[in-house]
């Protein structure tokens, strides 16, 4: 009942991954529709269920932009599991902040990211033209695509791609 379900909006656009528990609830509710069943069913007492894989919710939520949220994990998918300075992608990572928060540097997506704990070290708190060290490119706010945002569970859920493709 914790599968993944991926949740449309009225207009086809993915805003959501929830629980099959709750699409289950929202469709007998009529507040959403099965769009993809693609797993099977679930039986109960005088019930036989669908178990979504896409639902569409039958009004349109209007909501703001959606952001990638800045955690350690974003900032090192964004950064595609590689050391910023070095290029190495065989270690544990770390956050670095580009200019130290010590010397107000902000935890923002421009101020950071991934870095090999050697580099990290080698930096040690000071700014980059300090330590003649240097990143291959900006850093920038990963885009809050559909794919972007979706994509990792394809693996699992290869019949969502259509869906998310283009948003
Ligand atoms: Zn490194």
């Amino acid at each position: 009942m914790n599968e993944p379900v991926l949740v449309l909006n009225a207009n086809f656009e993915p805003i959501n991954v929830c629980s099959m528990r709750r699409a289950i609830g929202l469709i007998l509710q009529d507040k959403a529709a099965m769009v993809v069943n693609g797993r099977g069913h679930i039986h109960t007492i005088n019930q036989l269920l669908p178990r979504p894989s896409v639902i569409r919710l039958e009004y349109m939520i209007h909501r703001p932009r959606p952001r990638v949220k800045l955690t350690r994990r974003e900032v090192f998918r964004r950064d595609n599991y590689t050391c910023q300075y070095c290029g190495r992608r065989d270690i544990p990572l770390t956050v670095d902040h580009i200019t130290p928060k010590r010397l107000g540097g902000q935890h923002i997506w421009t101020n950071v990211v991934a870095a090999c704990p050697t580099c990290n070290h080698r930096k040690g708190g000071r700014k980059l033209n300090e330590v003649q060290m240097k990143l291959p490119h900006a850093p920038k706010e990963p885009p809050a695509s559909a794919f972007y945002m979706y994509g990792r569970h394809l693996k699992e859920n290869g019949e969502w791609e259509q869906f998310i493709t283009g948003w």
